[in-house]
């Protein structure tokens, strides 16, 4: 049985690098992938781009209220070996029932790859669904500037940590939000002041 995969990390733990490693991995042995991105993220428009400077065109870039399932077809037939999504948080609880139900039926892996949880440490709708449906669920850590395991995303606004604003605000987007990967103590001090 094919399974759904979600692999979490904080911001910059590397899931876009792990992503394109296994779908180069795939290609070189002459098999189909097809990466998909949630329009959300308008980082790189078409393209997903890790923070070591790899970059790749993705094959489906997907509106949040759009359905998965008129391109189900189209992998069939071209015999897809593995679906690889980015970003994976930004998903809708449809598109992550989509998929789920992709790889059971199709015995087709379906690996997802995104954050857990956005700056005020909620879960996404994305990441909600998947960490409800599947079958292995693995945690990819980055480093805090302390040194410690950052399992908190932090929002930056101008440099000054906030917890104010939607939860979805892309960095880069506006030159003055950016985010940085946290643990948990650095992050309970940010955000009760203490
Ligand atoms: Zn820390």
């Amino acid at each position: 049985m094919a399974k759904l995969y979600f692999k979490f990390g904080a911001m910059n733990c590397g899931k876009t690098t792990m992503l394109l490693q296994v779908a180069h991995n795939y290609n070189e042995n002459d098999k189909q992938v097809v990466i998909i991105k949630s329009s959300i993220d308008t980082k790189a428009d078409n393209e997903i781009e890790s923070r070591i400077g790899l970059r790749r065109k993705v094959d489906i870039l997907i509106d949040h209220d759009k359905s998965l399932e008129p391109y189900f077809n189209q992998w069939k037939k071209q015999d897809v070996a593995c679906i690889l999504v980015d970003e994976a948080q930004f998903l809708s609880t449809k598109q992550v029932e989509e998929l789920w139900i992709y790889s059971k039926i199709e015995d087709t892996p379906v690996i997802c790859f995104g954050l857990k949880t956005d700056f005020q440490s909620n879960l996404f709708e994305g990441s909600k669904r998947l960490l409800e449906l599947a079958d292995e669920i693995e945690e990819n850590s980055t480093i805090c500037s302390c040194g410690k395991r950052a399992k908190f995303n932090a929002r930056f606004i101008n440099h000054e940590f906030t917890l104010e604003g939607d939860s979805v605000l892309i960095d880069g987007s506006q030159k003055e939000v950016e985010y940085k990967p946290m643990c948990g103590k650095c992050y309970v001090k940010k955000k009760y002041n203490l």
